[in-house]
C-alpha cells in the first residue's frame, strides 16, 4: 500500500495525494439517501489529462478500484468510492479553457462548476443551458450523470448539449472524441457513449458544450389546478402553443406547500386557493423584448385558465427567482422533513398521470407514502417517498421502477443508475441489453477498475 501511495503521490505530487485519516470524511460520499459513507484508501488530485493517464494506468496494473468525483452532489451512489479504492477528484481541473464566440461553444475542464460557467458565459452575453437544481455540480459530473434538470423540456440534457470530450481510458491511454461542431458521422458516436456512463467508462479531462445567446428577460407563470390530470392535459398543450417554454414543472401541493415554509415563500395565493388546489405548475417564459414576453405570460394565463387552471400569478425578478430556487431545493426540503428516499423515474410525458396515480397506490398498499414534483415538460417524476422499513421500501420501490417500465419509462430519467439502483437496473432491465452493455464495459475497462458496483450491480 506505501508503495502504491508512493506512486501515486509521485504523479501528482505528494500535496495532491491523500491516504487514510487524511482524507475529509466529505469524499466518502453524494448525496444518495440511502448509501451509507465509504471512505477510499487514496484521494488523487490530479491537474492534468497526462496525471489522469498515468493514475489510472497504474490502477489497471494493480487492479485498484477508481471511482471519479465532481462536486460529490449526485442522487444515485455512484461518485461514492470503494474501501481500498482511489478517489479522483476533479477539484484542480477547474478551469475554462476557451470560450469561443464564433461557433457558440465553451472548452472547459470538468472540474468547473456550472455556476462558474455561468458567470464566464454571461460576461459574453451567452449561456450553457443545462441546469440540473444543483449549480455547484460540475461539468464532469453533469457528463457522467447525463444530467438534464427544469429547463431540459426546452434546451435538452446534458447529452445534446455536450460536443466533444477529452477523455482518459482505464488503461491509461487519452482520445479525443466530437469537436467544435454540431454534426459528426464517423464510426461510433463514443461522446455519447460516455455521457451518462457515470464514470464506469472513461474520465472526462475536457469538456466542450453548446451555448446559446442569453435571453435578456423571462417571467414565471405559477397556476394552481385543483386536478391533477387536467394538470397533465394542460402540459402537451402548453408545449404545442408556440409559447416555447424553458420550464414546464409540477409540483403537488404536499411539496409545495413544504417549500413554501422552508424558503419563507410569500406567493400571493389566496387560502381559498391553496385549499382547493391539487398541484401546481410553473411555467418559465424567455424573450429578447419585454412587450411580446408580457403579451406571451397574458396568453399563457388564459390559457391556463381555459385549461382548467383555478387561477395564474405572473412572478417577475426576485419572486420568480425565489421559486425557481425553492423548487431547485426541494431535495435538501425533502431531506430536512425526513424522506426517506427520492425516485426520478421517467415516462413518456402522457402516462405521467397513471403512473403517479399508480405509484401512489403502490406506496400506500404497503403503509408508504409518495408525493413529488416534477419536469411535467419531459415526463419525468422526482417524487419522495416516506417509507421507514427498507424491506417494505425495497418492496415499493421494485414495483415502482416495474411500473414505469411497463409504461414505456426508465427507471431514472437524470439522476442515474449509480449504486443506489444498481439491483433494481440489473433486476428489472432486458438481460440481453445488460449483457450487450456488459461487453460494451469491458471493451472500455478490461481490468474492470472503473466505478465497480455502480450501474452493474
Ligand atoms: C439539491 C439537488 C438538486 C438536484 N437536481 C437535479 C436535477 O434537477 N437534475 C439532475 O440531473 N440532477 C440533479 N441533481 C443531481 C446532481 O446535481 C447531478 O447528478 C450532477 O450531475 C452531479 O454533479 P457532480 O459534479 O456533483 O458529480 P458527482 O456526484 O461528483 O459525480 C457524478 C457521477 O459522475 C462521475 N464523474 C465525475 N466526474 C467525472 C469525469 N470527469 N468523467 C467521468 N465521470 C465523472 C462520478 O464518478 C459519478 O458517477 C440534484 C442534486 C441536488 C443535491
Amino acid at each position: 500500500m506505501a508503495d502504491l501511495a508512493a506512486r501515486l503521490a509521485e504523479i501528482v505530487g505528494p500535496t495532491h495525494l491523500l491516504t487514510g485519516d487524511a482524507i475529509s470524511a466529505d469524499y466518502g460520499h453524494d448525496e444518495a439517501l440511502t448509501i451509507p459513507p465509504q471512505q477510499p484508501a487514496y484521494l488523487a488530485k490530479p491537474a492534468t489529462a497526462e496525471e489522469v493517464a498515468a493514475l489510472l494506468a497504474v490502477a489497471t496494473e494493480h487492479r485498484v478500484p477508481v471511482t471519479a468525483r465532481g462536486s460529490g452532489c449526485g442522487l444515485s451512489g455512484a461518485a461514492q468510492p470503494v474501501a481500498d479504492g482511489l478517489l479522483i477528484s476533479f477539484e484542480r481541473m477547474n478551469a475554462v479553457l476557451e470560450i469561443d464566440v464564433d461557433n457558440h461553444v465553451a472548452v472547459v475542464q470538468p472540474g468547473v462548476t456550472l455556476t462558474e460557467l455561468d458567470v464566464r458565459t454571461a460576461e459574453v452575453g451567452l449561456s450553457y443551458t443545462v441546469y440540473p437544481g444543483e449549480l455547484s455540480s460540475s461539468v464532469g459530473g453533469n457528463v457522467g450523470t447525463n444530467a438534464g434538470g427544469m429547463r431540459a423540456v426546452r434546451c435538452g440534457v446534458t447529452r445534446h448539449n455536450v460536443l466533444g470530450l477529452q477523455a482518459v481510458l482505464p488503461t491509461g491511454e487519452i482520445i479525443r472524441t466530437g469537436g467544435k461542431m454540431s454534426k459528426i458521422s464517423t464510426g461510433y458516436d463514443l461522446t455519447q457513449l460516455i455521457i451518462g456512463s457515470e464514470g464506469t467508462l472513461a474520465l472526462a479531462t475536457e469538456v466542450t458544450v453548446k451555448l446559446v445567446p442569453r435571453p435578456a428577460h423571462g417571467v414565471t407563470v405559477l397556476a394552481p389546478f385543483g386536478d391533477f390530470d387536467q394538470i397533465m392535459a394542460a402540459v402537451p398543450k402548453i408545449i404545442s402553443s408556440g409559447l416555447n417554454p424553458t420550464i414546464v414543472e409540477y409540483i403537488d401541493n404536499v411539496v409545495m406547500a413544504a417549500i413554501v415554509s422552508a424558503e419563507n415563500l410569500e406567493l400571493g395565493i389566496p387560502e381559498a386557493v391553496r385549499e382547493s388546489c391539487q398541484a401546481y405548475l410553473v411555467v418559465a417564459l424567455e424573450n429578447n423584448h419585454t412587450d411580446r414576453l408580457d403579451a406571451d405570460a397574458e396568453t399563457l394565463g388564459g390559457l391556463l385558465s381555459d385549461w382548467g387552471a383555478l387561477d395564474a400569478y405572473v412572478l417577475q425578478g426576485n419572486s420568480a427567482r425565489r421559486l425557481i430556487e425553492a423548487r431547485e431545493n426541494v431535495f435538501w426540503t425533502a431531506k430536512a422533513i425526513g424522506a426517506d428516499d427520492i425516485v426520478d423515474v421517467v415516462v413518456p410525458r402522457a402516462s405521467m398521470p397513471e403512473f403517479l396515480r399508480q405509484a401512489r397506490d403502490i406506496a400506500a398498499a404497503r403503509g408508504a407514502a409518495m408525493s413529488g414534483c416534477g419536469h411535467a415538460g419531459d415526463g419525468n417524476v422526482h417524487g419522495v417517498l416516506f417509507c421507514k422499513d427498507s424491506q417494505i421500501r425495497t418492496k415499493v420501490l421494485t414495483e415502482i421502477f416495474a411500473l414505469g417500465m411497463r409504461l414505456g419509462g426508465a427507471i431514472s430519467g437524470e439522476h442515474g443508475v449509480g449504486r443506489a439502483k444498481a439491483k433494481y437496473f440489473c433486476d428489472l432491465e432486458d438481460p440481453a441489453k445488460l449483457a450487450l452493455l456488459r461487453r460494451i464495459k469491458d471493451s472500455f475497462d478490461p481490468a474492470g477498475i472503473l466505478n465497480p458496483g455502480v450501474v452493474f450491480a
